[in-house]
Formats: structure tokens, sequence, C-alpha cells
């Protein structure tokens, strides 16, 4: 490729609290209140974005070995089209809202919703979708008019290292500001107070964002992974569910929230289901993953030994894959087959190439164990007839649902967990909404105290007449 991409270099603990008054102060001086400031704000980073579209390339490769489609699709391609979307619509989404229908006399009060700013706020990234997941979330913040302080992921160093040169040259710099630390710089950024804190990651460091919220009474937005299930009855087409579900586990190795993260699946189809995973692995990399060129690496170290000994624990059998190599933090795609919902390839997080395949007695069998592993996961993916999908659907809760597919989420409907896979949900409109208040507004007229004055003492016999 060519391109050099920037090192990482941590910001000094000593710099963030300027940095983060900074961000406060050009907030309090409305600097980012005018909607066409937003619009420049918005076009110079578009312009960043694709500038620097082969440093996000080589960073996302560099960092996850990530292929050049998968980042164009889902990085640097997704980033423009929301940019653009928000851009598009921006004048729309910021326009006041009327109340619905109400009495008369409130009608004369021109009740409105405003949609203002939050004011200064903090995005936090995860390693997974650098771009996406860290700058998605700052396109809406900038759109609603908040200022926003940036702290990338530090497992996706070269990808951090680039984020932060888009934004530097292309954001006011007194409004938009990128931290980059691990554990102990983003504690910093907790430890001060926040108009909102927008988080992606697992749910352990959600906790410790919720905790460190609450002594300021700040709204956070928990983006948090799940323990997904997919759920295969006998209706469904085991061709259709492998080269799906294969897909959504190759995706960045399988490190992606909304991949399924184990298949129930009604026993006289296992044995098909298996033969077509194998089948569509041969077709997606006929000479195996390790050598094409269209497969990530697993993250880091800690994440491979993690995954390394989720494979070792299993008892169950693994039927296609297996293979890794550390030295190159490759996991091959693996199927194993489990004999129970409790084993740790289950009740586990994957967040890697795994596809754990439970065989169940029926529909119903499927839905209470779905229900009893994590009831509330971010994603959920039924296979099967039209009657078949809408019981999963009607008996389960989760973020969200992709029938008869895996990991799909289309980018203008909300997106966002429920109960312990989070809360809060953005993209598209949804992007705007989050970030905004809703303030009502009404207004009085003089002449109106005629009316009005129906609601002051003493209140004998006006009941009659409200
Ligand atoms: P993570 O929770 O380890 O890290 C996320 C962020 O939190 C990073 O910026 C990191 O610096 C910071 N952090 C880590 N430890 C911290 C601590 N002790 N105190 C304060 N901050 C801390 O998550 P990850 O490994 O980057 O991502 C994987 C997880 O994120 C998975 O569970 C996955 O499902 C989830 N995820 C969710 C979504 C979603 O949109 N719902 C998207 C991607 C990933």
């Amino acid at each position: 490729m060519g391109v050099q991409v920037p090192e990482l270099q941590f910001t000094s603990l000593e710099e963030i609290p300027e940095r983060i008054s900074t961000a406060r102060k050009a907030f309090l001086e409305h600097r980012t209140r005018d909607v066409e400031f937003r619009l420049v704000q918005l076009r110079k980073f578009y312009w960043a974005i694709k500038d620097h579209e082969e440093e996000i390339a080589e960073a996302c490769a560099l960092d996850l070995n990530k292929p050049r489609f998968e980042v164009e699709v889902a990085e640097s391609g997704w980033l423009l089209n929301d940019v653009v979307f928000t851009t598009r619509n921006l004048h729309n989404w910021v326009k006041d809202e009327k109340a619905e229908d109400m009495d008369l006399a409130f009608k004369f009060m021109s009740p409105t919703i405003r949609k203002d700013p939050l004011g200064c706020v903090l995005v936090i990234g995860a390693f997974n979708f650098p771009f996406q997941l860290t700058l998605g979330p700052v396109v809406g913040a900038i759109a609603a008019g908040n200022t926003v302080v940036i702290k990338p992921s530090e497992n996706a160093p070269r990808s951090a290292a680039v984020m932060q040169k888009i934004c530097e040259a292309s954001l006011d710099p007194s409004c938009y500001h990128v931290i980059q630390g691990g554990v102990p710089e983003t504690q910093a950024l907790l430890a001060e107070r926040w108009d909102k804190i927008f988080f992606t990651g697992g749910a352990n460091v959600g906790r410790i964002i919720a905790k460190a919220a609450a002594p300021h009474l700040t709204p956070v937005v928990l983006e948090l992974g799940g323990i997904n299930p997919a759920i295969v009855t006998k209706n469904a087409d085991p061709r259709l569910v492998a080269r799906r579900m294969l897909w959504a586990k190759l995706l960045n190795a399988g490190q992606l929230c909304t991949s399924q993260n184990y298949l129930l699946v009604d026993k006289p189809l296992v044995t098909d289901v298996v033969e077509e995973f194998k089948k569509a692995y041969k077709e997606f990399y006929p000479q195996g993953a390790k050598v094409s060129p269209d497969y990530s690496r697993i993250v880091n170290g800690t994440h491979f030994q993690r995954l390394k000994s989720m494979l070792d624990n299993t008892k169950g059998k693994i039927m296609m894959g297996g293979t890794m190599d550390e030295k190159e933090l490759y996991i091959e795609p693996t199927v194993v087959l489990v004999d129970s919902v409790d084993d740790s390839m289950c009740t586990q997080e994957s967040f890697g190439p795994f596809i754990p395949i439970l065989p169940v007695e029926n529909l119903d069998e499927a839905i209470s164990l779905a229900n009893g592993v994590q009831a509330t996961p971010l994603g959920l993916y039924p296979f099967g007839n039209k009657a078949d999908v809408a019981k999963i659907i009607s008996s389960t809760r989760s973020g969200g649902v992709a029938c008869n597919d895996a990991a799909l989420h289309i980018p203008t409907l909300p997106f966002g967990g429920v109960g312990e896979s989070g809360y809060g949900a953005y993209r598209g409109r949804s992007s705007f909404d989050v970030w905004v208040h809703r303030r009502p507004i009404t207004t009085s007229p003089g002449w109106l105290e005629s009316i009005l004055s129906i609601r002051y003492p003493p209140y004998a016999g006006k009941l009659a007449t409200w």
C-alpha cells in the first residue's frame, strides 16, 4: 500500500482536564449551536476521511489484518455514507416539533419541542470496527451541536492514531478533542463531569462507565456485547444457514458484536447444517482461511489466548476447522458440536470465529434455551418459515433481530441493546436523537390571562367549567 501510518502516542494525564475544559468552554460559548457551523464541520470531516482512506485501510490491516473490502464497506465507506446521510437530513432533524393535539388554551401557547444539544460529551470506542464504532457516534454528536471528546481503543493503536489525524485535520480544535490512552487515561476522563457518555465495549467495562457517571447523574449510552443465539428450525434451509452464519463469523474473524454466538439447531437438520458449513468454507476459502487475503487476525495475544482456552476447554467435538497459529494470531473458522447449553462455547461471548452448534428437540426447547443463556442478547437470528420466525420473535427479547440472516444491521435502523446488552440506540436518525435534549417550550401570551385565570384560587366552582 505504501502509506505511512503514525504511531499511537498516549495523551499525558496532566493534559486531560485542560482539554476537557477547552471543550466545555467552547460549548458554553455556544460555538456549536449554529447548524451551519456543524454542517461545515461534518463536510470537512467527510473530506478528511476521504483523504485518509489509504491510511485507514493500512491501519486496519496492521491492527486486525482487516481485508480492504471489509474496510471500505464497514469502516471508511460506512462513515462517509453516515456523514452524507446526516448532512442531508440535518436541517429537517433540527426543526422544532409541534406538540400533538391538545386543549384549545394550550394551542395558543404554541407548544413546541426544541432539539437542544446536551453539552460537552464523551465517546469511548471499541477496537473491532475502530473507525465505524468510534467516529460513528461522533458524527451524530457533532450534528446535534455538542462539543466532543473522543477516546479510541488503544487495542487498535494504528487506527486510533489515524482517527486522531483525521479529527485534527478537519475539526475545530476548541470543540473536538481526541484523547489517546488505555485504562488510566480513560479513568482520568471518567473522573470529570460529562453531559453524556457514549460507550461501546464489553459489559464489565460498561459497568465501570455507568458507576463513574452516577455521581454526576450523567446519562450514558452503553453499546455492549451479547451472547447472541441463532435458532434454526426444522423448516430452515441448511445451505442458507451455513453460508450466512459462516459469513457472520469470518467478518473480522468473528470479532463482531452482532455475530451469532451459538446455534440451536433442530436435531434432524444438524448433519446437513454441518456439511453445508464445510461446503461454504471451501467455497469462500478454497485454499483455507490462513492463506486468504480475505480473513482477519485476532487483535492481540490476550484475546488469542482467551479464545484458545475456550476451545481447549470445550467438551464439544470439532467438526470443522480448529487450527490456530499464535505467531500470526490466526484462528480458523471452527464449527464445534456441543451437547449442552452450559458448555463454555455457549455461555461466554466468544468474539472470535467459533460456531458452536447445539442440537435441540424442537422449537420450544430452542426458545427456552435461548431465553436462559442471556435473556437479552444484542442480536437474535431466527431461521425457518414465517410462522417459526414470528413465534421466535414474539417469545424472546433482544436488541435487534435479523430473520434468516446473521450480524446484519441496516444502518438507518436504530442500533442498540436491551437489558444486559446495553441501553440507548443510535444509527440513522437515532444518531441525532441520542445526542439532543427534547426541550419543551411554551409561550403564554398576556391576552390569554382571561382563560388562564381559571387556574388561580379560589377554586370554588371552577371544576365545573374546566
Ligand atoms: P472493552 O470493554 O475492553 O474496551 C472498550 C473501551 O473501554 C476501550 O476504549 C478501552 O480503553 C476502555 N476500557 C477498557 N478497560 C477499562 C477500564 N477498566 N476502565 C475504563 N475504560 C476501560 O471492549 P473491546 O475489547 O474494545 O470490545 C469488545 C467488546 O465490545 C465485546 O463485548 C463486544 O461485543 C462489544 N462491542 C459492542 C458493540 C456494540 O455496538 N454493541 C460493538 C463492538 C463491540
